[in-house]
């Protein structure tokens, strides 16, 4: 069976350009960039041009770009890094709607006394700017929030943001893995200090991740040992997932600069507008005129989200779900909750996210597909028996 694959927020193929890339390293190519000889200076080099590569997708210089092993050590490091370089602050600042890879982590924080605060965002999922500039203070050592929202797409206005809380000397950190590859980003233009990024997003191997750390952001290493990436993370680098990050990067700018996501943001419309229309009770989740244009969060009202993952699996679909199976009970999402999306909307919500490999034709199989799912799925669904009972809705 074919797949059609409509989850590039979780993962994205590599490109073939990439591999091609990354091969060498592998075999002739095995070198430690750490070595004096010869063999293993090519590779330093290789290293480098990766280095350069990826600054240039955010419009960073080479030498702010620290490399690493995935966009959650990315995030833990920005994060741990700044709060060891100002021991005295003890309130960091994030948003209701991170991915785990900060809410966790503040989570954890918390419980070792940190005072923290989760900004909300409003049903769109745009964030309360107001609340967030009522909460800075003195104390803070962080602000972390995430360029764009891996479930909605929804963008928050980092450039705006950011160049708020920095002039007042605080810290500011963006998990843009999801938004770097998507959106042009230009750091010089903004007041972020430290910015996540994340191989496998963009094309490039799993495994590997950059971090961004403007100059002159104090910076503690996270990761102790040798003296790779100039002090600021120790261990042998992974060579050839370096060089396929920075294919990887290179490939995404030409992409962004070509314009390849409007056609991405066409097909998404195309599926997005044609299932509101054609299937009664759907919700748009998020923001739409602020999204990342590969994303569409749909609720499917009154229907589980995992029974139509299934079915959509059937017919090799892949697309993902806003609940997390935690504890037996389907909890849904909490970015769904954070935007008060209600209980029977957030249960039935599937994000479908596409890429430049999607095709038109894989968008109207999958609309064939959809709208017989759901009609199957309502008329088991006791949720919709009981709102047809209540509310005449059928
Ligand atoms: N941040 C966001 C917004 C993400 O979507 C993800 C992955 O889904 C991560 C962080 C974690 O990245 P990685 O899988 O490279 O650890």
């Amino acid at each position: 069976m074919e797949v059609i694959y409509l989850d590039n927020n979780a993962t994205t193929r590599v490109d073939r350009a990439v591999i091609d890339a990354m091969l060498p390293y592998f075999e002739e190519n095995y070198g430690n960039p750490s070595s004096m000889h010869t063999f293993g200076g090519r590779v330093a080099a290789a290293v480098e041009t990766a280095r350069q590569q990826v600054a240039d997708l955010i419009g960073a210089t080479a030498d702010e770009i620290v490399f690493n092993s995935c966009g959650t050590e990315s995030d833990n490091t920005a994060i741990q890094a700044t709060l060891a370089s100002y021991p005295d602050k003890r309130h960091i600042i994030t948003s209701r709607v991170e991915h785990p890879a900060i809410k966790s982590l503040y989570e954890a924080l918390a419980k070792k006394g940190y005072r923290t605060t989760f900004v909300p965002v409003d049903r769109e999922g745009n964030l309360d700017l107001d609340y967030l500039y009522d909460h800075l203070s003195d104390d803070t050592a962080i602000v972390s929030l995430m360029w764009a929202n891996n479930e909605t797409g929804v963008i928050f206005p980092i450039e705006e943001i950011s160049r708020y809380v920095s002039d007042r000397g605080i810290v500011f950190h963006t998990d843009a893995v999801q938004a770097a590859g998507k959106l042009p980003i230009d750091v010089s233009q903004t007041g972020v200090n430290l910015l996540s990024l994340s191989g496998h997003k963009i094309h490039g191997p799993k495994g590997v991740g950059a971090l961004y750390v403007r100059k002159g952001t104090k910076f503690s290493p996270f990761m102790i040992g040798g003296h790779q990436e100039k002090g600021r993370r120790g261990g042998t680098e992974n060579t050839a997932s370096l060089v396929g990050l920075g294919k990887a990067a290179e490939l995404t700018r030409e992409r962004i600069n070509r314009g390849d996501y409007d056609c991405v943001q066409e097909l998404r419309d195309k599926l997005e507008n044609t299932l509101l229309a054609e299937v009664p009770h759907t919700l748009l989740n998020g923001n739409r005129n602020r999204r990342l244009p590969n994303t569409s969060s749909i609720a499917f009202e009154y229907v589980e989200g995992e029974s139509i993952l299934l079915m959509l699996n059937e017919h090799g679909i892949c697309a993902s779900s806003g609940s997390a199976c935690t504890s037996g009970s389907l909890e849904p999402s909490h970015v769904l909750r954070a935007m008060g999306v209600p209980y029977t909307a957030a249960h039935g919500s599937i994000r479908f996210s596409l890429s430049g490999y999607t095709t038109e034709k894989e968008i109207d199989f999958v609309l064939q597909k959809v709208p017989p799912i759901i009609e199957r799925l309502r008329k088991m669904s006791p949720f919709w028996q009981q709102a047809v009972e209540k509310t005449q809705i059928a």
